[in-house]
């Protein structure tokens, strides 16, 4: 029963579903890792270059590296300067700025001194940034900051640069244009982010039609499910490929088959049956119908007649109930079976049949996987046949033999008139009977019943007949895996 909250996804829309999330989020998070790795290292090269800016200003204007590691912590202090501005201009000067970077000299908090070189932009075209920068600085410290200015976002140094004994004040801005910086990194991500999406675009076409093609035979079968009804078993799937679903699509047909059969033998035995219940039913109303209740000899020789049909049709009704468990159940109670001792118990039940000269003529020694109780219910049946059908007193004679290395046969050899010409299939059939002999009672059913049980057991019946008598013989593998299934 499909759950009521679930949306009826097909398998197809699911399958594919699934390969795109999986697919988007592995793309997604290799992209994503790859961009910020890529962001981080730009971010640490352009502190790096910030460091280095202010730590050769304070070259410039001492003679000598700070002793500081990460060259933040002390503005540089000049020593062989006797102004702010000279020290200031040296440093602009001297320390150029790279791509993408600007430089300033501030002195007394106004703009003063742009870089030797011509830049990207221009810091002093935000006051509003140099005045922050300015008043970060007041208390004399070195400041590394980070800054959404009208140029851009800006990382940015500055430093103050300090002459002993000079009342004016000097400060060395350098700053990075963060976008510009970034650009490079962007433009690949964001090529990476429209090829991924033509990938996934790419991915879930050729996803659509593998999944439809592999679901293809499951289609095939549900459109020839709903087809197949209970009175047309005909239809068959076509098993295309040789995989996982042209195998489910083998056995489902392998079933319809066995319904096919077991629906049509079904049908045919309930046809059988009418048919044949009909002819004692009509002898017996026939005679209800005329019988004079005031003549005694005539109720009584109706009720005889009358009772001798009802018990012929209750004869047939268990026979056909015999049948039909045979054919339709089909379960058999398979044993490892001693051949000779099964031909022994089966020809001394036989030789207590009848009144005729019964005779062991060979027993077979095999062990053989069968179940005996059908095996012997069959061998009977035809011992029985042979009683009935020849003379009393003549010689049947009864056996087992090996047919090959792996087939047994039980057979029942009579002195009978044989089988006529034409009528050796007819006799195998429900209700089959030779005509000439309906003085002989029997339903027709006998050899049926023979022939379902050798079936079963995935082997035959086999008929040699002439006027002087007739062998009918069982013959079924030793082993059960020969049974086809
Ligand atoms: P039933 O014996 O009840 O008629 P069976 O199916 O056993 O039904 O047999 C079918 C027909 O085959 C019989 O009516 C009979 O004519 C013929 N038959 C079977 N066994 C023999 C036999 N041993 N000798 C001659 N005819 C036989």
């Amino acid at each position: 029963m499909p759950h009521p909250r679930l949306p009826h996804w097909s398998v197809r829309v699911r399958i594919l579903a699934a390969i795109l999330a999986v697919t988007a989020l592995a793309m997604i998070v290799t992209g994503g890792t790859a961009y910020l790795v890529q962001r981080d290292r730009v971010l640490q090269a352009v502190d790096a270059h910030l460091v280095a800016a202010v730590e050769s200003a304070r070259v410039v204007v001492t003679g000598s590296r700070s002793t500081d590691p990460d060259g933040t912590a002390a503005p540089a202090v000049a020593a062989g300067f006797t102004d702010a501005r000279t020290a200031l201009e040296a440093v602009l000067a001297r320390v150029l700025p790279t791509p993408n970077q600007s430089s300033i000299g501030i002195l007394d908090g106004v703009p003063t001194y742009v870089s030797a070189l011509e830049t990207d932009f221009h810091l002093e075209d935000d006051s509003a940034f140099l005045g922050r920068v300015v008043t970060e600085t007041a208390d004399g410290s070195v400041r590394l900051g980070t800054a959404e200015s009208a140029i851009g976002n800006l990382r940015y140094i500055a430093t103050p640069i300090i002459v002993p004994g000079a009342e004016s004040r000097g400060l060395f801005v350098t700053a990075y244009d963060m976008d510009a910086e970034l650009a490079v990194i962007t433009t690949a991500f964001s090529t990476y982010a429209w090829v991924a999406l033509v990938s996934l675009v790419g991915i879930g076409l050729v996803g659509w039609y593998v999944a439809g093609r592999l679901l293809r035979p499951i289609r095939h079968l549900t459109a020839a499910a709903s087809r197949i009804t209970a009175t047309d078993l005909s239809q068959r799937i076509p098993v295309a490929g040789n995989d996982d679903v042209s195998a489910l699509t083998a056995t489902v047909n392998d079933m319809l088959g066995r319904l096919d059969a077991s629906l049509t033998a079904q049908s045919q035995l309930l046809a059988d049956v009418r048919h044949e219940l009909k002819t004692p039913l009509t002898i017996v109303r026939g005679h209800l119908e005329v019988v004079d209740p005031t003549d005694a000899d005539d109720v009584q020789s109706t009720r005889t007649l009358a009772i001798d049909e009802l018990d012929r049709m209750s004869g047939l009704v268990d026979e056909i109930g015999l049948l039909a468990d045979t054919q339709m159940s089909g379960a058999l109670h398979r044993t490892q079976i001693d051949v000779a001792d099964l031909t022994e118990q089966v020809f001394a039940k036989a030789s207590a049949l009848s009144n005729h000269d019964w005779r062991l003529a060979e027993t077979a020694t095999a062990v053989a996987s069968v179940d005996a109780g059908r095996i012997t219910q069959a061998w009977l049946q035809l011992a029985d046949n042979a009683a009935k059908y020849s003379a009393a007193g003549s010689l049947i004679q009864l056996g087992s033999r090996m047919r090959t290395a792996d087939r047994v046969e039980f057979w029942v050899l009579d002195e009978g008139p044989g089988i006529p010409e034409g009528m050796e299939d007819r006799i195998f059939e429900r209700f089959g009977r030779v005509d000439s002999r309906r003085g002989i009672q029997g339903s027709g059913l006998g050899l049926s019943i023979v022939a379902a049980i050798a079936g079963a057991h995935g082997g035959t019946v086999t008929l040699q007949t002439s006027p002087s008598g007739s062998r009918f013989a069982i013959d079924v593998p030793t082993a059960q895996d020969e049974v086809p299934q």
